[in-house]
């Protein structure tokens, strides 16, 4: 403990933690200690871990990068970090990240944007940034983030690390801060494919507080092997071929194939006809859920209240009080799909675009069916280009949603994808991103683990 809060020191100028849990941390270390010592320690004792500002830990500050939550503390521990704690993992703080996890790049933050450790001028990914730069930059040794479309992986990718999104319903989202709640996972963040599997069998099962977790049995992920036989793996033919993806990108991706064939394996390139759908429909279906979740915030229940209302009670009008808390309190980027969601689910607009995104959801996860029906794994790089600058993008909302134009399917049909470094462009770390059927997160794991 003292060892990573002497590193979280020396590294506040990347912006990481939003909080340093310093005393809780080394009491924990201590309460660790003697279990050690009595023969009773859990099987992450002395792992210290960061959590993302969207997850519950009672008796802490919980804030989602947000201005609204302001003063907010957690009322109960989420699931999936009670289990870490039980077997002793120590929590040593609460890492930035974009505003209710919505952004690319962490610059969406109240608390400011997170710097790259690769290079502190480009951003880390978003929006679990603070959780992927954390483990880079070691200032701990894993990280629980969440991903909605990317924000494990995408970062992990920037960042040179390993991000796991399991399948949809694997871990509990009890205690993580809904932003569109038929996408949202809770994933790692490790420096190895193992030590991701380990979280990841210790956060996953059945949850009374969650009614969409899986009762699916949850397996030694950490202890996985491939089966003794060629494999069947497809990647994405636009992921080394198409000119919008960076060279470097293309290349590496390229190499890990000529590997993975001269390993024995089936590699063949599959084409997505939907491909140009995957983000409108992403972007419809989790705005229009995100209206609805952030409709809480009013001011009232939660943190942040306008004070221009609040400081003269006799002339409180409820609707401007509402209107003038969520102003203040959300920033841009959160204020904007709030707003496309509630045009989205609108009565004259409700057919042209919501239900007709329902609708390519479905074909989309009836495609990607298809390709498993062939294949074992679906390769891609997990982003189009490397860690972009600061500012590069933040001017053009559409140009940022593209950094998740692969990772966005993996959320959007629910399966589990998980993103390992491939190489480096220069000093820029870039990733490889592997996406495995609903549950199958043991053969993932696997042949993560012999690629890494
Ligand atoms: N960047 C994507 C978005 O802004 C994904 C975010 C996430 O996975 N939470 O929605």
């Amino acid at each position: 403990v003292d060892h990573y809060l002497a590193r979280i020191d020396e590294h506040q100028h990347l912006n990481v933690f939003t909080e340093v849990y310093a005393d809780g941390a080394r009491t924990q270390a201590d309460a660790v200690d003697q279990k050690l010592a009595s023969g009773t320690a859990g099987r992450l004792a002395g792992m210290v871990i960061g959590i993302k500002d969207v997850l519950s830990y009672k008796d802490h500050g919980l804030r989602a990068g947000s201005r609204i939550l302001d003063k907010f503390t957690a009322q109960f521990t989420a699931t999936a970090i009670q289990r870490l704690l039980d077997d002793d993992v120590i929590i040593i703080g609460r890492q930035n990240c974009d505003e209710f996890a919505m952004g690319s790049s962490n610059e969406n933050s109240a608390f400011g944007p997170v710097r790259n450790a690769a290079d502190p001028s480009r951003v880390p990914g978003g929006s679990s940034g603070g959780s992927a730069v954390a483990v880079q930059a070691g200032l701990c040794l894993a990280s629980i983030g969440s991903d909605t479309g990317g924000s494990v992986r995408q970062p992990a990718a920037f960042c040179g690390v390993v991000g796991l999104k399991p399948t949809y319903g694997r871990i509990s989202r009890w205690g993580l801060i809904a932003y569109a709640s038929s996408f949202d996972c809770i994933g790692p963040i490790a420096n190895t494919v193992e030590d991701a599997a380990l979280l990841l069998e210790i956060m996953a099962g059945p949850d009374d507080f969650d009614s969409t977790v899986s009762s699916q049995p949850v397996q030694a992920y950490s202890q996985e092997q491939l089966p003794n036989r060629p494999l069947r793996i497809a990647y994405l033919r636009d992921g080394v071929e198409s000119p919008g993806i960076d060279a470097s990108i293309r290349e590496a991706t390229q190499r890990k194939l000529d590997d993975l064939r001269a390993a024995g394996h089936t590699v063949e390139p599959v084409d997505l006809s939907l491909l140009q759908y995957l983000l409108p429909t992403y972007y419809i279906l989790t705005t229009a859920e995100a209206s609805s979740n952030l409709s809480r915030f009013d001011g009232v229940r939660y943190g942040y209240r306008s004070q221009s209302d609040a400081s003269d009670v006799s002339t409180l009008d409820l609707l401007s009080l509402y209107k003038k808390s969520r102003t203040e309190g959300f920033g841009a980027e959160v204020r904007r799909r709030i707003l496309l969601g509630t045009f989205a689910l609108s009565a004259s607009y409700y057919d042209a675009y919501y239900t007709k995104a329902q609708q390519v959801r479905r074909l989309i996860r009836q495609e990607t069916e298809r390709v498993f029906e062939h294949y074992d794994f679906l390769l891609s790089p997990t982003t189009p280009t490397p860690a972009f600058k600061l500012g590069e993008k933040t001017g053009d909302p559409l140009q940022m949603y593209l950094a998740d134009i692969f990772t966005v399917q993996a959320n959007v049909v629910g399966y589990p994808a998980i993103s390992i470094p491939n190489g480096s462009d220069g000093d820029l770390p870039i990733g490889i991103q592997l996406m495995a059927p609903p549950f199958a997160e043991g053969a993932l794991v696997a042949l993560a683990k012999e690629m890494q």
